[in-house]
């Protein structure tokens, strides 16, 4: 599997630190706001990543942060606002309350559009001391510095490779960056928070070691990514919007405090733009996923609009595609239901339309090309339908589409049937095949038929 690296501008083989299982961390929710379509593209980046590296056969660990507080606004001038305090006069609810509330939706409408729960989802309150160990020790290492107001500034001039993932180096940063940057206090304009100190009227702060504050929010993902994933871990996923600041200044401080490169793949993902301009909440642009359930689409068809193009590319969200991308999953379902049971074994032509799929999804993520294959196999008159039932079930561990929802539809297995398939492939792995047999017997005698798949036992009324 290889992946676009934004640092070293190169496609690179994804090759674990620890072998056998790829770590991944995504910058996640903030969570005073809802989530936006746009902000469901971004999370399905990771979502992909994880699904096509188990689809090759790797594990994967995947941690995405909730942004709880502190980012809100990321200037440290006395004007700034802080996003989380106007929602907290806008909805009279308290910060935790506040955050909490839109870390169920975005969770909500994560799952709606088919991404996986990541494993851990750690929240920026709940990880504050580890965030003061790491400025600590950036202090220590002579990278940051404490003001007379009690914030803490991280020192870009100590940091020789500032810039190096977005370009903003120290030089090209002269002209004026951030002219709103007002605290005189500070080396270097672009030199960013790591620990502002609270001041009237802040809801949200903690005692720390340089007086009550609040952290800043680029070290909240320096300080959990490596509390989760170790100080090597092997991709960082984000939008391309958080190349700069956010993750550049990340590099400068997991980098700055344990003296090493820290992530191997940076993978940044394109905005989805509503009739030309990015979503967001500033222009008054946000669609959420509950929105397509309500025009009676399928949420999960937003994955196949979003895998028309490049997960690098800006794309164009319009209803027309969203709607167009509804009926074709809903003619796959279809199909791979009147295709009927899954055959026993692949032939060589199905085998080589399973070779195109693996190498588009391979090739940094080339779901453009891996959906035109599943669009060939669909038309194909060279493949038996039960075996592009195989093929489309395999696939789909990626595409995340529910395509045998349809084949499903009217039977589930009830609990017994699900915990006599358990048993069987626990046997099967063990080789105990008397075992095996002998449930295949009684799946068998209770009206069912058996189909042995590279995903294990599978059963469906006969
Ligand atoms: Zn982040």
């Amino acid at each position: 599997m290889r992946l676009f690296d934004s640092l070293t501008r190169t496609v690179k083989e994804i090759e674990p630190v620890e072998p056998g299982r790829v770590k991944i961390y995504a910058c996640g929710p903030t969570v005073y706001r809802y989530v936006h379509l746009g902000n469901l593209r971004t999370f399905l980046l990771p979502d992909l990543i994880r699904r096509a590296l188990e689809f090759e056969g790797h594990d994967v660990t995947v941690v995405q942060n909730i942004t709880d507080v502190g980012h809100m606004t990321d200037e440290s001038s006395p004007e700034a606002i802080d996003k989380m305090l106007l929602a907290v006069e806008d909805e009279g609810l308290q910060p935790l309350e506040i955050a909490e509330k839109y870390t169920q939706e975005a969770l909500h409408d994560m799952e709606l559009v088919g991404i996986r729960t990541p494993d851990v989802m750690p929240k920026a309150t709940e990880h504050i001391p580890e965030m003061l160990d790491l400025i600590a020790t950036l202090i220590e290492r002579g990278h940051a510095y404490v003001v007379d107001s009690g914030s803490v500034y991280y020192d870009v001039g100590s940091f020789p490779g500032y810039g190096k993932l977005s370009g903003n180096t120290l030089e090209n940063l002269k002209a004026g960056h951030r002219d709103l940057e007002t605290d005189p206090a500070k080396r270097h304009h672009a030199d960013f928070a790591l620990w502002k100190a609270a001041g009237p009227g802040r809801l949200m702060k903690w005692p720390s070691p340089w007086g009550d504050g609040f952290p800043g929010w680029h070290v909240e993902c320096s300080a959990m990514s490596m509390k989760y994933l170790g100080d090597r871990f092997d991709i960082h996923t984000g939008g391309n919007d958080l190349k700069f600041p956010h993750h550049e200044d990340e590099i400068a401080q997991s980098e700055g405090a344990v003296g090493h490169p820290v992530v191997s793949t940076w993978t940044h993902g394109g905005f989805l733009r509503l009739t030309g301009q990015k979503i967001a909440k500033s222009t008054g642009n946000v669609i959420r996923a509950p929105e397509l359930v309500e025009r009676g689409l399928d949420p999960l068809a937003f994955r196949w609009l979003t895998f028309e193009a490049r997960y690098r590319s800006e794309m164009d969200f319009t209803w027309e595609g969203m709607e167009a991308a509804d009926r074709r999953v809903k003619q796959l379902r279809r199909h791979v239901a009147e295709w009927g049971a899954a055959a026993p074994q692949l032939g060589s032509a199905a085998e080589a339309f399973d070779v195109r799929f693996r190498q588009a999804v391979a090739n940094d993520l080339d779901m453009p090309t891996a959906l035109r294959v599943v669009n060939d196999l669909d038309r194909s008159g060279d493949v038996p339908p039960g075996e592009k039932r195989v093929l489309l079930a395999s696939w789909d561990r990626v595409l995340g589409l529910d395509l045998e929802r349809d084949a499903r539809a009217g039977w589930e297995p009830d609990d017994e049937v699900r915990r006599l398939v358990a048993e069987r492939d626990a046997a099967r792995a063990a080789k105990d095949y008397a075992t095996s047999d002998r449930i295949r017997d009684e799946l068998q005698a209770i009206g069912l038929e058996v189909m042995d798949t590279s995903e294990g036992t599978k059963v469906r009324p006969r």
